[in-house]
């Protein structure tokens, strides 16, 4: 492990029981994500991205092999300090942008930062209005999600996941809810953030015409990374 190695996966396996069947979702596998990198993870549906995601960001253990974030092995934390990790080092995006619909755009970016005592109100405004800006929404931040197209919502949403200051944000699938023109717009929005800012990004897709845009592609099939 290099001391830029952010995530370290080793021999990840998972299954999910259905009834009286146990469905393989990811077998033996082995990842890692540097500091800087621009990574997707390209797997048609059901290739086990949402699984493999959900182990990097803490939201669910593996049966066997283990998941380290910044050296620490995250099987050994207990679930307030899993949370800790989760809320201070990864930020999160999703296919259907998960914003609440009646907080405002600067209360969506804000929420995950009340979590952290550590934070103060004027860092917190001051961190909010930073990720809005990145993301261009800062004229609406009083506004709704209601009130925004897709591609708005979805950049509100990376700004929520910008805010918290993550050495890592995964994102799932964040263009799939989106036309193509916003699909790219929202692409080149996460490309410039990553080479501006230096975030470091691991999306998943199944558009393979995304393919081309990425500095590294990691394939995913059946539960297995492929060459
Ligand atoms: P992807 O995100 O690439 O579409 P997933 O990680 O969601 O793939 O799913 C991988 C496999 O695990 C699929 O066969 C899926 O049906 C199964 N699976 C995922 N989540 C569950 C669950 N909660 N219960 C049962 N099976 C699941
Ligand atoms: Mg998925």
């Amino acid at each position: 492990m290099t001391s830029s190695t952010i995530v370290k996966v080793d021999q990840v396996s998972k299954s999910y029981r259905l009834g009286q069947v146990s469905v393989p979702a990811l077998k033996n596998v082995a990842v890692d994500i540097h500091g800087g990198e621009f990574t997707a993870l390209i797997g048609a549906s059901g290739s086990g991205k949402s699984t493999l995601l959900n182990m990097i960001g803490c939201i669910d253990n593996p049966d066997t092999g283990k998941v380290w974030i910044q050296g620490v092995d995250v099987g050994t934390l207990n679930d307030n300090a899993k949370s800790d990790l989760r809320n201070q080092k990864i930020g999160f995006i999703f296919q259907s942008f998960n914003l609440v619909p009646v907080l405002s755009v600067f209360e969506n970016v804000e929420l995950p930062l009340l979590i952290n005592h550590q934070i103060s109100k004027a860092e917190r405004r001051q961190r909010v209005e930073e990720a809005l800006k990145d993301v261009g929404l800062e004229t609406l931040a009083n506004n709704r999600p209601d009130q925004l197209s897709g591609g708005q919502r979805q950049r509100a949403a990376i700004a929520r996941a910008l805010a918290g200051h993550p050495v890592l944000v995964l994102a799932d699938e964040p263009t799939a809810n989106l036309d193509s023109d916003n699909s790219n717009r929202i692409i080149d929005l996460m490309l410039q953030l990553n080479k501006k800012k230096n975030v470091t990004f691991l999306f998943s897709t199944h558009d393979e015409k995304l393919m081309g845009r990425v500095n590294r592609i990691i394939h995913i099939k059946d539960g297995v990374i492929t060459p």
